[in-house]
């Protein structure tokens, strides 16, 4: 097969996950032909007909939904604005957390004032949903079934095998974007064509998941079994389970603990006491039978935070998960990687010859130059956030922290938010504005991540000023009442 290089600018995308379907439509409305090489043989491509994840080929695939903020909505509306409509009307809002502590009591926590909400959505039907979109698009063409092994930054090819045929194969291109995810191949051959600096970290906790089946309601009918407006956590200290509502009245969670306790978790005999005692009310939700079920046959999944510097060689480039996977308790890691679309097709379309190998060099250092801290910025929020979920978030202290910022928040006014498919991020906003770091990450794509960790350091510093000194107030008045009393006696 004669795949070498045509007059037409041609951009491969490596990877037809979520990032790299938006990639592609983002690379084909900018002019580009664009062919997307995706190693899964679990979907199937004629133009217009692609088959719905088959976990049956694929049991491994993750099934865990996703929240998608304003941040990830703004990319995908920056780039093809029809596709917001389709993902939301499959998504359920969510309006806050609701915490389920240890004594079968509650506690609501609104995201923000304003009826903002992230939207839960199930991961294989947001990629068939951006799949679909990128395969009807005429430059865009989708290649199943085909692995891409490495690339040649010299001769810009990928060399990759067409896993049916076994034949092995070379493609020219223009720009490559890979997009490959945690484990990618694209980043591989980057770390050993440049000085990539480069970490890796596995978190000492995995994850589980369980789903919870439908309910039935007092008329029949079929219903939810929790609150679907929310996003529920059980916080347990070392552990703890988060799930999200379907749309199809089903809740998916995940149980997150230490390797060590999952260890001990393999046999009904310890899970179902383990149960008892720390998720009772979940566990008569779900049955014991189920629950079994559940942990003995989903796989146990590990979680990674990885950073890279730079994010390209040449005019290969690497985003999403193959530039920096990250753990995912801020709910950030897809919404992050959409951004990265966001940014680097605002990028390419500003320039007049966006196709011309000096210029697609120039914009890629720019990207990779500018990126990187706010990367970094949002891979350290989802680790910090790792104990808020399992352990903070159910305590006194920080609940009065968040009602103090939300205090702040509602006496304070926000500048308002400005289109962001021309531009990276919005002006810088003003130190009298008062925004909680989660508004600003989650609900103000026009805040960058950086932007909005080094504003949130300031607005903690400030608390804690206004906590001591309120403190200071507190014990002189109680010290000079205890000498008044003296005076009295
Ligand atoms: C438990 C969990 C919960 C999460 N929750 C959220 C959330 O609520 N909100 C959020 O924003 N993010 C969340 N994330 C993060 C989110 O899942 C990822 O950031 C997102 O899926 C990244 O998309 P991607 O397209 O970069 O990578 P992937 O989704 O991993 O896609 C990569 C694609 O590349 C293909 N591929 C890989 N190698 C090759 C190769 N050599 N040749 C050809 N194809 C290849 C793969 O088959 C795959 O289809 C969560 C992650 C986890 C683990």
């Amino acid at each position: 097969m004669d795949m070498n290089a045509s007059p037409v600018p041609k951009a491969v995308v490596v990877g037809a996950g979520p990032v790299g379907c938006l990639s592609a439509i983002a690379l084909a409305n900018l002019g580009w032909h664009v062919t997307v090489y995706e190693r899964r043989s679990d979907l199937r491509a004629g133009t217009h007909h692609l088959l719905a994840p088959n976990t049956e080929n694929n049991p491994r695939q993750r099934s865990i939904n996703l929240t998608l903020s304003a941040r990830g909505i703004a990319a995908v509306q920056a780039i093809d604005s029809a596709l917001v409509e389709r993902l939301l009307h499959n998504a359920v809002p969510l309006r806050g957390r609701m915490v389920h502590h240890l004594e079968g009591n509650t506690t609501r926590q609104q995201y923000d004032r304003g009826g903002h909400c992230l939207y839960s959505i199930e991961r294989g039907l947001l990629n068939l949903i951006l799949l679909k979109a990128a395969a009807v698009v005429k430059n865009i063409d989708i290649q199943f079934r085909h692995k891409v092994q490495s690339v040649d930054f010299n001769k810009n090819t990928l060399h990759l095998c067409n896993l049916v045929s076994g034949q092995e194969l070379d493609d020219h291109f223009d720009l490559c974007i890979g997009a490959d995810g945690s484990h990618s191949v694209i980043r591989h051959h980057l770390m050993l064509a440049t000085q990539m600096e480069y970490s890796q970290h596995y978190l000492s906790h995995e994850y589980v998941e369980i789903r919870l089946p439908q309910g039935v309601d007092s008329s029949g009918h079929e219903a939810y079994l929790l609150d679907p407006d929310h996003l529920h956590v059980w916080p347990r200290g070392s552990f703890t389970v988060v799930a999200m509502p379907n749309k199809n009245k089903t809740f998916t969670s995940a149980l997150f603990a230490p390797k060590s306790l999952f260890d001990t978790l393999q046999y009904p005999d310890t899970l179902i006491p383990f149960f008892k005692t720390h998720f009772p009310d979940l566990l008569s939700l779900l049955g014991e039978k189920r629950l079994v079920l559940e942990l003995q046959s989903n796989p146990r999944s590990q979680l990674i935070t990885t950073k890279a510097n730079p994010y390209h060689k040449g005019a290969v480039i690497i985003i999403g998960d193959a530039a920096h996977s990250m753990v995912p308790f801020y709910g950030q890691g897809l919404n992050c990687a959409l951004e990265d679309v966001r940014i680097l097709s605002i990028l390419l379309r500003k320039e007049k010859d966006g196709h011309d190998p000096s210029v697609i060099l120039r914009v890629l250092n720019h990207y990779s130059e500018t990126r990187h801290e706010d990367l970094v910025a949002i891979c350290d929020l989802a680790m910090d956030s790792h104990l808020k979920m399992r352990h903070s978030v159910a305590t006194w202290s920080y609940m009065i922290r968040a009602f103090i910022d939300n205090i702040l928040y509602a006496i304070s006014e926000s500048p308002s938010l400005v289109d962001l498919s021309e531009t990276i991020f919005g002006p810088q906003v003003p130190s009298w504005s008062w925004l909680p770091l989660y508004s600003m990450v989650s609900f103000r794509p026009d805040i960058s991540y950086s932007a909005a960790k080094k504003k949130a350091e300031r607005q903690e510093r400030l608390i804690d000023s206004l906590g001591v000194a309120v403190g200071t107030l507190g014990l002189g008045y109680i010290i000079y009442s205890f000498i008044n009393l003296n005076r009295l006696f």
